[in-house]
């Protein structure tokens, strides 16, 4: 069943994604050498509960932290730790929020310092292929043309699709049906309906596709060890379109 959202609930959904986007903004200028993963996550968790949300992620099935972070060859799930970042790294930081009960889910990827060519072009192609899905968002088209239209942006930019995660949608459950793969077929899928709140989030990756899970259970990282990155946004279906709730 997917939930359509009241008035209300949309109403404070905004403020959820609002506050996911503020966050980052507030990370965005610390991510530099030297700074570990624990200070840019203690630092989300402080300025959530300043604005009267909770991290979504912290005790979520177990997770230690209030964000995920995820640095190079980790696609999704890092758990923060004194790793301390170094230039040329890159780093995905995988944010929630929940204000009053309702969520607000948005990933980031960010250069530490100078990075290479590579990495590059992976962050840019990976939040080109977020906005290529964005894009398919209004009432009638389906949740399979979303992931058509990332899948066919990255098979054209020759990165590896991670198709053991996906998007999802998003509620008053941090993840709520329906599922929102990064693959599939066009004109497929759950129909959009005005008043659905759904999180796109395109993983893609350098190199292969394949992926493991480390030995703490959580971390995710790509088999052949190339980097992979992570956009992701919370999207409200609206009457002719969409509306992106954690940033722009
Ligand atoms: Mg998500
Ligand atoms: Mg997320």
């Amino acid at each position: 069943m997917i939930s359509i959202k009241s008035k209300r609930e949309i109403e404070l959904m905004i403020v959820a994604g609002n506050i996911v986007y503020e966050t980052h903004k507030h990370l965005k200028p610390l991510i530099k050498p030297g700074v570990s993963l624990l200070e840019l996550d203690s630092e989300a968790e402080k300025f959530i509960i300043s604005k009267g949300a909770k991290p979504s992620f912290k005790n979520y099935e177990g997770f230690p932290n209030a964000t995920c972070i995820s640095v190079n060859e980790e696609v999704v799930h890092g758990i923060p730790s004194n790793r301390k970042l170094k230039k040329g790294d890159i780093v995905s930081i995988d944010i929630g929020a929940d204000y009053k009960g309702y969520h607000g889910d948005s990933a980031w990827s960010y250069a530490v310092g100078l990075i290479d060519d590579d990495k590059k072009y992976l962050m840019e192609h990976t939040k080109k292929a977020l906005y290529e899905g964005i894009k398919m968002v209004k009432p009638g088209n389906r949740i399979g043309d979303i992931s058509h239209a990332i899948e066919c942006y990255a098979n054209d930019h020759d990165l590896g699709i991670v198709r053991e995660l996906c998007g999802h949608g998003v509620g008053n459950h941090l993840h709520e049906e329906p599922d929102v793969p990064n693959y599939g077929f066009a004109h497929t899928g759950p129909i959009l309906k005005e008043g659905m709140v759904i999180a796109i989030e395109p993983m893609l990756n350098l190199g292969t596709d394949d992926i493991v899970v480390e030995d703490n259970d959580w971390t995710i990282t790509t088999l052949d060890r190339k980097p992979s990155a992570h956009f992701e946004h919370t999207v409200l279906v609206t009457k002719d379109g969409y509306q992106i709730l954690t940033g722009e």
